[in-house]
């Protein structure tokens, strides 16, 4: 096909977001569907982190309507507009929140995925009762033990995810991880899944760009897709 043929939705970099969301789509499916499970269970977050806003234009004209941000400022410059264009649209938040931007985060955000400690679960609560927005909050899991990255200690989690949905009251409806980059990341989907099987948990948010096939097969219900639908990011 000649490179001056382009679709409706790629724009001037020349990245097809509707070509690649079905591309990865089509992948999930085929997963999905060899490991017999249906290819509806597992939700698609557009990761659109550092994207210029015409991407993200492309990808809701295009159809989608799950995103997801990692910083709190940066979704606050673009998310407010676009999300009253597309009332629909469900925002996730997947990058580390200090609690003092606890208000922010529950007015913007629909689901908090990066609940890792007490005085966090707290402040949410407090913003969700003041606001009246009671948004699903998934514990984030440092499954690789890592000291840098956020998440909650493996031997904490049961304890914490207790704290969290009966202390505290927050709805939490499941576990979300970031595998070490130098590990097999498969091995880390399966623990998640086993923490959240334990706990009673139904969602399982894991698997990025390079492996979120592999997620899907341990059981993921939200795959969180930035690169592969929107290309390379310019930084960040
Ligand atoms: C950036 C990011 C992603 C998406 O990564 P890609 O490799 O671009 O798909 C997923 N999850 C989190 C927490 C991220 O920060």
């Amino acid at each position: 096909m000649s490179e001056l043929l382009m679709t409706d939705s790629q724009i001037n970099d020349g990245t097809d977001i509707a070509g690649n969301f079905r591309e990865v789509h089509n992948k999930i499916i085929t997963i999905s569907k060899r490991t017999d499970r249906e290819g509806g269970e597992v939700t698609l977050v557009a990761v659109s982190k550092v994207q210029p806003v015409a991407k993200i234009e492309a990808a809701l004209t295009a159809g989608h309507r799950v995103f997801g941000e990692n910083r709190i400022q940066e979704a606050q410059s673009k998310w407010p507009a676009l999300k009253a264009l597309y009332p629909d649209v469900t925002l996730h938040l997947i990058g580390p929140l200090q609690t003092n931007k606890a208000k922010d985060a529950v007015a913007l955000f629909d689901v908090i995925e990066t609940l890792d400690r007490p005085k966090l679960a707290e402040a949410l609560k407090q913003e969700m009762d003041r606001q009246d927005l009671h948004r699903p909050c998934y514990i984030q899991v440092n499954t690789g033990e890592e000291s840098q990255k956020a998440g909650v200690a493996l031997a904490d989690v049961d304890f914490f995810v207790a704290k969290c949905r009966d202390d505290i009251g927050l709805n939490i409806v499941g576990l979300m991880c970031i595998p070490p980059a130098d590990e097999e990341a498969a091995l880390h989907f399966a623990l998640l899944r086993d923490i959240a099987r334990r706990n009673g948990l139904e969602f399982l948010s894991m698997g990025m760009s390079g492996d979120f096939e592999a997620a899907v097969e341990l059981g993921a219900t939200h795959v969180r897709v930035g690169t592969a639908i929107f290309g390379a990011r310019e930084h960040g």
